[in-house]
Formats: structure tokens, C-alpha cells, sequence
């Protein structure tokens, strides 16, 4: 028996083995780091390439009980790789030691989540490849000038460098989604240290986004310290037209 997919999951079943395949090698397989989660394995499309592994100790975490049970029945050696919960509060502190990659076919409707939460725990994830809406996917990857750049994109590019490997087709999954797909690689930049303020460097660059219309001298007000003299030329600019560099910058200009 198969999973009914539940759209309420994001449950789209990538049926095609050859993405599937290439998803699963492009996981490097150089990395020193052995502990590798898989976020949403569904009926096991990607588990399969990634349990005969042998550079990699696989571990799963899937929210839907049915394809839990599904994992367990048709995979040897599930048991105690395999967690029934949701990604999102997992304590990855407990869950693993040290470092570990991710990897999955993410559930889009919670793919943004996702980057927060690995952002959060970023100097223990050193790569992430995943499958995501190709949307979010050319938005996380494209520099400053597109109009597609955003929050994701600046925050996610502070740490990491990120590679768009392909794009995958609706006809790819059952069901098919009404978006296409795309797979991005994520690996864990040299920086260890913005230069800044990192506190403020997340609400400069949220609170520059969420008024992109508008100058940096508008969208910023409400951080401006009282009488700041915000006369410098970058004020002119809208947030799309910053790089990571540029956000360091203008948050030490506003904790000077
Ligand atoms: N990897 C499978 C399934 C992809 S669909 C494939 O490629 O075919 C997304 C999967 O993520 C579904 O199995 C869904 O049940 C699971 N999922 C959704 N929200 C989740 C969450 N918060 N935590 C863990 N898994 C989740």
C-alpha cells in the first residue's frame, strides 16, 4: 500500500529515480562529517540511494505518521534512525552531538521555516542539499539586483554559498505540484564572523525587505537612533540593490 499524499503536508512523491538519484549524489561524498538527517523522507524515494551509503549515518525525521509506517515496513534498519515529529521543533541539540548535513525533498508550504531553523544551527550544518519550489530556489540563489532577492537570500548568503543544480519538472511527482521544482546545494561558507552586530545585521536586513519600495532612509526609520545623520548615499538605495557586505556595513553604521 502507498501513502495517500496529504496536501496539508506538502506531500508531492517524487517518482522519477534518475532525480532522485542525482538529488542523493550531489550530497558530497568527500565531507568529514558522517551524521546526515533527511527531512521529510515520505515513502523513501531519496532513503533508498542514501542507506547503502557507506561515507554517511543516515537519520530521518518525517511528520506524517502513514509514511512513517510506510519507512518501517519496507526498509531494513529504520528502527532507531527514524523519527515521527515534526522538523521544526526538533531539538537538534539532543538530536545530534556535532555537525551533520541535511538533505530532502523539502515540504514547500514550510520550506522558508526550514532555512530559519538551519540558519539557527548554522555552524553545525556545513552542507544542505534540497528540492524546493524553483521560486524560492532562484530566490535564494540570485545576488542583489534581482528582484526575486530578498530576506532568505541575504541571510542565507551571509553563511553559505549556494549552488542552483537543476531545475525538476511538475511531471516528476505524483501528484504533480502546480509549481516547478528546483535543487539547490548549500555549503557552509569560511565566515565565521559578520563584522557586525549579527542581531541587528537579521533586523536591518528584515526590516529593509519588508518595505522594499521604499529608500533605506524610509524603510529604516523606526531603527534610526534618535538625531542619526542618515545623509550617506547608501540611504538612497532600496534593499534589493545590497549585497551581504553592503548590510554589514550599514548595520555598523547604525550601532556606531
Ligand atoms: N522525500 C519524499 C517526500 C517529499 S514531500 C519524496 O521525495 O517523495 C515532503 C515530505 O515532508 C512529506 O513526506 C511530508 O509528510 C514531510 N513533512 C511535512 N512537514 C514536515 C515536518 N514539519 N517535519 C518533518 N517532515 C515533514
Amino acid at each position: 500500500m502507498e501513502v495517500r499524499a496529504k496536501k496539508a503536508l506538502g506531500q508531492h512523491f517524487l517518482v522519477d529515480q534518475g532525480v532522485a538519484k542525482a538529488i542523493v549524489d550531489a550530497l558530497g561524498a568527500d565531507s568529514p562529517v558522517r551524521d546526515v538527517l533527511e527531512i521529510g523522507p515520505g515513502m523513501g524515494v531519496l532513503t533508498q540511494y542514501l542507506l547503502p551509503r557507506e561515507d554517511i549515518d543516515l537519520r530521518l525525521v518525517e511528520i506524517d505518521p502513514e509514511s512513517v509506517g510506510y519507512l518501517l515496513t519496507h526498509f531494513a534498519g529504520m528502527q532507531g534512525k527514524l523519527v515521527e515529529g515534526d522538523y521544526l521543533r526538533l531539538n537538534m541539540a539532543r538530536f545530534f552531538p556535532g555537525p551533520y548535513r541535511i538533505i530532502g525533498n523539502f515540504p514547500y508550504n514550510i520550506s522558508s521555516q526550514i532555512f530559519f531553523k538551519i540558519l539557527e544551527d548554522k555552524d553545525r550544518v556545513p552542507e544542505v542539499v534540497c528540492m524546493i519550489q524553483k521560486e524560492v530556489a532562484d530566490r535564494i540563489a540570485e545576488g542583489p539586483g534581482s528582484k526575486v532577492y530578498g530576506i532568505l537570500s541575504v541571510l542565507l548568503q551571509a553563511w553559505y554559498d549556494i549552488e542552483f543544480l537543476f531545475s525538476v519538472k511538475p511531471g516528476a511527482f505524483a501528484p504533480p505540484p502546480k509549481v516547478n521544482s528546483a535543487v539547490i546545494r548549500l555549503r557552509r561558507n569560511g565566515r565565521e564572523a559578520l563584522g557586525c552586530d549579527e542581531k541587528l545585521f537579521k533586523t536591518v536586513v528584515k526590516t529593509a525587505f519588508n518595505q522594499r519600495r521604499k529608500t533605506l532612509r524610509n524603510a529604516l526609520k523606526p531603527l534610526l537612533p534618535d538625531g542619526f545623520d542618515a545623509s550617506a548615499p547608501v540611504f538612497d538605495l532600496r534593499a534589493e540593490r545590497l549585497g551581504v557586505d553592503d548590510f554589514v556595513s550599514l548595520t555598523n553604521l547604525l550601532s556606531a
